[in-house]
Order: structure tokens, then sequence, then C-alpha cells
């Protein structure tokens, strides 16, 4: 799960976890009863993904990679097939950091000053001339931010002429505008100049600025399960990038993200054990442990870019299912409940089971657009958050105590096994939930 700030932004313990998490003699027989999921197998891929040495798994570190790796091992042994395009199970892709450079920006012939300028450039260097993007005029009395925010969002290049009555708060426009722009390689972001002068929409232009890229690598660990229906997919995921190295609290300066989000993609590599297992799937099964959540949600970015949404059913995705609910065991919660009908599917599906999904219970938390599911659904995908975690009160959620020791084994597998058995209607084909409409749907 990302924090709320930037949208789509304990040395030697892991032996003391694993052995606390080994299943006793109660939680063997409770795996014996409940279908197929492997304890054993949720127990292992938690304590490697949350022990000192994964480094807490950032992305853009050999951690993260690492980290990538581990899994990709573990979707071979689970028994899925490594996706077209892929190399072997990982997705590998990069994003690029750009600074802008030097260059001139002339309006109506006369030269600005660098305090007259801001500009945002997500698609490379322009070289922009009189007719080649639309012009955008704030005047006097229109509000400056409500503009360029719009403008920023649209995607489109454009350049922005604010007039000078404007000149106070242009200069916190400056500070916004000249944070570097990390964007996917494969993705051409747009490009927006500010510039601070009177001029009208048929100024004339001209422009040249310079940026600077810095690429760095990721990836995503993919498998796919083929069913009989080939263009069909039903997506399980789980991000498994966590914060990293931070600031040393009590000699502890690894964020090991047990529950945020080991958990999760524990349970993903558990699925794919289990749904391996039973032979062919009516519908083709898509798994994915996405990288760089917590740093702008690229994994899933990409990702989404590599498929046609369309085809996409459903997407499971698996967040922080380490501790039980607040409102009692037996229960997780999906984020966006009324925006399709996944998760009213997965509730009949569970009835007399004993284990319940219900609509997320902090909707002031927008849950729904803090996780890779967001970049489905803005697709139109039923794709939905499932969670357990009181993430209002938890302690650990994006701290050094988010540890290993701190999940709850049990409730863990209980969790899993309830997913598997909500997700058979629409893995088998006989359920399909209603699109989500992208148009309701803001990050
Ligand atoms: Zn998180």
């Amino acid at each position: 799960m990302a924090g709320t700030s930037e949208a789509f932004v304990g040395l030697g313990r892991a032996v003391v976890a694993a052995v606390t998490l080994v299943a006793t003699g109660a939680a063997a027989a409770g795996a014996q009863q409940a279908a197929d999921i492997d304890a054993e197998l949720v127990t292992r891929v938690v304590s490697t993904l949350a022990a000192d040495s994964m480094g807490g798994r950032d992305a853009y570190t050999p951690y993260g990679m690492r980290a990538a790796e581990y899994l990709a091992g573990e979707f071979r042994a689970a028994g899925l097939q490594s996706p077209a395009g892929a190399d072997g199970y990982l997705q590998r892709f990069s994003t690029r950091t750009l600074t802008v450079g030097t260059g001139r920006v002339v309006v109506n012939g006369r030269q600005l000053l660098p305090n007259q300028i801001a500009m945002r450039l997500g698609g490379g260097d322009i070289d922009w001339e009189t007719g080649d993007v639309p012009v955008i005029v704030v005047g006097p009395d229109d509000e400056p931010l409500t503009t360029v925010t719009s403008v920023a969002n649209a995607g489109f290049d454009a350049l922005v002429l604010i007039d000078e009555a404007h000149r106070e708060g242009f200069g916190s426009l400056v500070q916004l505008f000249r944070r570097p722009v990390r964007v996917l390689s494969s993705a051409t972001g747009a490009a927006v100049v500010l510039a601070l002068t009177r001029g009208a929409e048929d100024s004339t232009y001209r422009i040249t600025h310079t940026v600077t890229a810095v690429e760095e690598p990721l990836a995503n660990v993919v498998g796919v399960l083929p069913g009989r229906r080939t263009d069909e997919f039903v997506l399980f995921s789980a991000h498994y990038d966590h914060l990293g190295f931070e600031r040393p609290i009590f000699g502890d300066s690894i964020a090991n993200g047990a529950n945020d989000n080991a958990s999760g993609t524990a349970a993903v590599v558990a699925l794919a054990k289990y749904f391996a297992a039973r032979g062919t799937p009516e519908r083709t099964l898509l798994f994915a442990a996405f990288t760089a959540e917590e740093v702008g949600g690229f994994g899933s970015r990409h990702y989404s870019r590599q498929l046609n949404a369309d085809q996409v059913v459903a997407m499971f995705n698996i967040e922080m299912i380490g501790k039980p609910a607040a409102a009692g065991p037996n229960q997780a919660w999906i984020t966006g409940f009324d925006r399709s009908s996944f998760g009213q599917i997965l509730q009949q599906a569970s009835a007399g089971s004993g284990f319940q999904f219900v609509p997320d219970p902090y909707p002031s938390f927008r849950l729904f657009s803090r996780s890779d599911n967001l970049t489905l659904a803005l697709l139109g995908v039923p794709a939905h958050s499932i969670s357990t975690t009181p993430i209002d009160t938890d302690q650990d959620y994006h701290k050094f105590s988010d540890e290993v020791e701190t999940l709850d084994q049990q409730h863990m597998l209980r969790t899993i096994r309830a997913i598997a058995r909500a997700s058979e209607p629409i893995v088998a084909g006989r359920a399909t939930p209603t699109r989500v409409d992208p148009a309701t749907v803001g990050p």
C-alpha cells in the first residue's frame, strides 16, 4: 500500500521469525482440511521476502532485484509458465527521471528570464515554433493553479501564458515544476511550459529546451496458467517492493515490509501453486508480483501496457493480509466495493464458509486509489484490492516494526484459502464482474 503524501509515493531476526512461523501441529491439521493452500510455502515466501538479506526490497536497488529473482524461482516451482515477452519470469522495463536542462523561451519577440519560466518536459527535448502546440492564457483575473493543474493532467503538450499580475504566485508553480519527473521509459509524457508574460492565444513563440534523462531498470515477476479460454484473463497480483533502508531507529535501519506487502506476495505464490495443481482452468490465470508500487505504481503501469485490459475479467490485488480485521477474524475487505459486482460475487461464493468479504471500512483513506488496482481500474477492469489490516490503528504500517513476527500466520492462511474459494466462479467462467467506469475513478 502506498503512502498518502506522494501519490503514486531490524537485523538478524529472520531466523527467529521462520521458526515462529513454521506450522504447528494444529496448523498442519487446518491445512489438510482446507483446500490445498500450502502453509509452508506461505511461511517461506513471507520469511524470505521480509528477511534483512532482502534489504527492504526497495525498487531501484539490488535488493529489489534480488527479491524479483527469488520470486521468479517460486513462480517456476509453483508450476506457472513464463509469459511471452518475459525474460524467464521477469518482466524487465525501466523508468526515466527527467530533469530540465537549458534552453531559450521567446514569446512575442521577447526572450524571458529564468524566473519567468517553468516547465515539465515528460517526453524529452522540445523545439517549438508558433503553431506547434496550443497556447492557453491565464488572464489577470483567472486562477493560475487551477488552469495549470488541469493542463498538466490533460497529457498533451501546451504553452501556458500566465499574466504578470500573478508574479507572486508564479514562484510556487516554479517550485512545483522544477522537481524531476519520473516516467515509464516506454511512455511519452507531455511537455508543459509556463511563461510569466502578458499574452494572447495568437501569441508567437519560439522555444527550445533540453532534458537530461537517467534511465533505471526495474522488474515485475510474471507468470501464466493458460486456460481453455485464451482471451479471458483473471489476474492475481501483489506488490513485492517496499521502502528499503531508512534512517536507523534503535539500530534497525531496514523497513522489511512483512505485512506490506510480503504477505500479499506470498498469497499470490500460494494461489499460483494451488491453481496449477488443479489442472487447466477455464479462464487463463495471470499472476504478477509488481515492483515500485511504493514509488509511483510503475510496475502495474508497465504491466497494464503489455496486455489488452478489455480481456482482463477481474483483478484480485492482495495487500497487507497479515493481520486480522478490526471487526474480527475470518473477514477481509474489498476496496471500491460498489464500483463493480466483484465484491458481490465473492460474497456469494463465500456464503456458508464462515469467511466474509465486506466493503472497505476506511473510505476516508481512499485505499482504492492507493494501490496497483487503480491502474487497471482506470482501464475499466473490475480491479480491487483485498486487505485485512486495520490501517487506521496499525502501529507498524510503513514503520521498521513491520516485521514478520507481527503477522498472524493462521489468519493469513484462512484469508488465502478464502480468496481461492471466492474466486472460483470467476476462474471457472461462471461469473463475470461488471466493469468499473473509469470516468468515476480519479487518482
Ligand atoms: Zn506500503
